[in-house]
């Protein structure tokens, strides 16, 4: 890649705000008062259940999609009713977008020619990003002729021809296999890092957001549940959908119980202050108690009423299935030294660390 090439395509500018917007598709809403800022030079993934409104979100910045209420702001400036081809976004969407009937090099330098950019200079725009894509010697193929992995870069080259102020990438990975998957979305990332483009990037998949955005805004039923830094999402969850959502999560049976400062809930024999929100039912009340697997500690102990019931090998952990004593499971990570003598049928104790646990109301199994 060259450094010209870096250059031509950086931009400095591209904050995004979408505020309060709403949009119904008949009884439908896709989005509901849906509040979200994103910063210049920031990767953020959309990240939801199916159904939750980040394609209409992103289709709103792109202006394919009018909200019915809200605005879209770029560099503080409203785009809410600025047609989509004035809008400086280039967007690559999931499936392969290609003009089948154009080769890639015409593929990526299409959007220069609808510019009026002049011949020489749009040939020499498009084999540059051919070569941001590290697909410099496969210009004359037809989209036929190249692979989905290869597809999806030429789609990419092509949304940054322009240089826009905001990448739109609706789950361009989807159609992918695995291996590929990996490697173009950390090829991506490299990419927007080195460009310092303002990336939107859809998603469903909790492992692909947490891996390569800078920030993750999960979205549920047309809202943001929860806009942070992978780290800060997984190990702070603000909801207990954020946290069922992001990583692994067992629910243990808790109840809650009064007190001064703060509802505590009763839990595997130890009491424990409750962050975040409580379901209602106050003190009594039944909840689950959310907990992460490298949260929960196992001690072997043969009067323990709860037992192993089975392992699996991760690497460097042992994720352990243990049945509690009332018949729920809980997952918990052993070191791979303590695993030996913790094997299937093992009795044992379950405890969890003295701190704040995030509650849900109590699903019945
Ligand atoms: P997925 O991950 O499945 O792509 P999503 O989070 O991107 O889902 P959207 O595509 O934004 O969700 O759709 C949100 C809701 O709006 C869905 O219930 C969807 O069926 C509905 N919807 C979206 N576009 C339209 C449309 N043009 N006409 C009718 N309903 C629509």
């Amino acid at each position: 890649m060259t450094a010209t090439a870096l250059e031509k395509t950086a931009t400095d500018a591209g904050t995004v705000e979408f505020r309060e917007l709403r949009r119904a598709f008949g009884p439908t809403l896709a989005l509901d008062g849906l509040d979200l800022g994103v910063r210049a030079g920031e990767f953020l993934a959309l990240l939801g259940p199916s159904g939750c409104g980040k394609t209409t979100a992103l289709r709103m910045l792109a202006g394919f999609e009018q909200p019915d209420s809200g605005a879209v702001l770029v560099d503080g400036q409203d785009v809410t009713r600025v047609p989509a081809h004035r809008r400086d976004a280039g967007m690559v969407f999931q499936s392969y977008s290609l003009f089948p009937h154009l080769n890639a090099l015409d593929n990526v330098a299409f959007g220069l020619r609808m510019r009026k950019v002049r011949g020489a200079a749009r040939r020499e725009r498009a084999a540059e990003l051919l070569e941001l894509v590290g697909l410099a010697d496969k210009g004359a193929r037809f989209p036929h002729q190249l692979s989905g992995g290869q597809q999806q870069r030429i789609a990419l080259a092509r949304a940054l021809a322009l240089r826009p102020r905001v990448l739109l990438l609706d789950e361009p990975l989807s159609a992918l296999d695995a291996k590929v998957r990996l490697a173009l979305r950390e090829e991506i990332r490299r990419l927007q890092q080195e460009l310092g483009i303002t990336t939107l990037f859809v998603t469903h998949d909790q492992e692909e957001a947490l891996s390569v955005a800078d920030r993750v805004a999960v979205m549920r039923a047309g809202r943001l549940e929860q806009c942070a830094a992978p780290a800060e999402l997984y190990g702070r969850p603000a909801t207990a959908f954020v946290a069922e959502f992001v990583g692994t999560m067992s629910r243990v049976p808790g109840a809650l119980v009064g007190g001064g400062g703060g509802a505590c809930v009763e839990v595997l024999g130890q009491r424990l202050p409750v962050a975040g929100p409580v379901p209602g039912g106050g003190a009594g009340g039944e909840v689950d108690v959310l907990v992460r697997p490298e949260a929960v500690r196992v001690t072997a102990e043969p009067d323990g009423t709860a037992r192993v019931v089975a392992t699996a090998f991760l690497g460097a952990v042992v994720r352990a299935t243990v049945r509690l004593a009332d018949g729920g499971e809980v997952k918990a990570d052993l070191p791979a030294h303590e695993a030996a003598g913790l094997g299937t049928g093992a009795a044992v104790t379950v405890t969890l660390p003295e701190r704040e646990v995030l509650v849900a109301e109590r699903v019945q199994v």
